[in-house]
């Protein structure tokens, strides 16, 4: 008899964090680990929100935020939404969470039944399925191609539809394929998703300002306007304004969901910091002058990442249009065998292999639901990324038939 609920048996601690883990044990052993694994940006945050944070501190802003986030902030993601993707919210359509995270896990927990279905294109957010499932959902997955930048065809969708379909989750540019749906894709996804009204759509939108080349950003509510009452729009602070330790995110939807949403935050975590709120009011509202440069910055270690990966026999990749990461396919050295004699059976064998041999660290693609890849995060500092591909190439070169 286990004091751990049942249905728990079907969720998993999320396996970037299970690498963490892995990655500061060896290093407490003193082996030295090239880190390609983290989803966050090496870059600080900008010193004007930084300051923001302090002087909501000197201000004395420091008692419980408003359950459903500082109006003042709602107000400036209304404004946000309004500029950058001409969609119209009012404040009471947003709530503000710990993290896009939170977000999501209580639109979850606001909607699902037991059973119901939410699908899940894969390569996939790694926490999506598990927090289906903590919410008796099922993940029902829509794999997808490399030849197709990792994208789902309206056809994918259309097959994956069912009668106990509540949600399709959109990432765009996704984590950890960097796809970026066009407008064009996201209209012909529309057409289908018209014929099903009682299919919710929630777009995570956390990567929109990292985009590079051509790529344009859309969401889905802007494409399709009409479908706006059943979209959930997640953004969230940390990947643009480099805040993933101030724990913002939110969404905007139909009051009703938003309503419930805060329900559940009032009765488990309430709001979310109330000194990280305002430090985001500054994020949104003031000066974007350093994603330019930051996403300057990604696009050339990118570009770097790519050509090495590429020059490895064994290995590639597509040069990703959003996000930091590469999702490198590694199909041609499963099957070889390390220096040690071990087959390597899987991508999980290939990043055991590569932390425990060779001292480098990324994620290997079944934790992504799409097999056998791997993700690189190019958000680290150019000289550990080119010592990180190299030691993959030599990697590589010792594995034997
Ligand atoms: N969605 C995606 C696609 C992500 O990659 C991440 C972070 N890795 C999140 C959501 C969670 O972000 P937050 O820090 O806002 O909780």
């Amino acid at each position: 008899m286990t004091i751990i609920a049942e249905h728990l048996s079907q969720v998993n601690a999320s396996a970037v964090s299970l690498i963490t883990a892995k990655t500061q044990q060896l290093e407490r052993e003193g082996k030295t680990i090239i880190k390609l694994s983290a989803g966050e940006p090496d870059f600080g945050t900008p010193d004007h929100v930084k300051m923001a944070g302090v002087k909501a501190i000197a201000d004395g802003k420091t008692q419980y935020p408003p359950v459903q986030g500082v109006f003042e902030l709602r107000d400036a993601i209304c404004r946000k939404l309004k500029r950058d993707n001409h969609i119209t919210y009012t404040p009471d359509q947003i709530v503000v969470g710990c993290g896009c995270k939170q977000v999501i896990f209580n639109a979850m927990a606001a909607t699902l039944n037991p059973g119901d279905e939410v699908l899940v294109p894969t390569p996939y957010f790694i926490s999506y399925p598990d927090m289906v499932s903590l919410n008796r959902g099922i993940p029902v997955f829509i794999n997808t191609l490399q030849e197709n930048q990792f994208k789902i065809t309206p056809k994918d969708l259309e097959k994956a539809i069912t009668a106990r379909t509540k949600w399709l989750l959109i990432n765009s540019p996704g984590n950890p394929s960097g796809a970026v749906y066009s407008d064009q894709e996201f209209k012909a996804l529309a057409g289908i998703l018209r014929k099903h009204p009682h299919v919710w759509i929630l777009c995570d939108d956390i990567y929109e300002y990292l985009i590079y080349d051509q790529a344009k950003f859309y969401t889905l509510a802007q494409i399709a306007p009409d479908l706006q009452d059943r979209i959930l729009v997640v953004n969230g602070m940390s990947k643009a304004y480099a805040m993933t330790g101030w724990r913002v995110g939110y969404g905007a939807g139909p009051t009703e969901l938003i309503k419930t949403m805060f329900k559940i935050q009032s009765q488990s975590t309430s709001g979310t910091s109330i000194i990280s709120q305002w430090a985001s009011v500054t994020a949104l509202e003031g000066d974007h002058g350093f994603v330019a440069d930051n996403v300057q910055n990604l696009k050339q270690r990118r570009d770097v990442v790519v050509q090495m990966i590429n020059d490895v026999d064994g290995l590639s990749c597509e040069s990703p249009e959003g996000a930091f990461y590469c999702y490198i396919s590694c199909k041609a050295v499963i099957g070889k065998k390390t220096p040690k004699g071990a087959v390597i059976r899987s991508d999980l064998d290939f990043s055991n292999f590569l932390m425990d041999e060779c001292g480098v660290a990324i994620v290997h693609g079944a934790a992504f639901g799409l097999s056998p890849y791997f993700r690189i995060s190019f958000a680290t500092k150019m000289e550990l990324l080119k010592s990180g591909c190299q030691k993959i190439a030599e990697a590589c070169r010792q594995l034997t038939d």
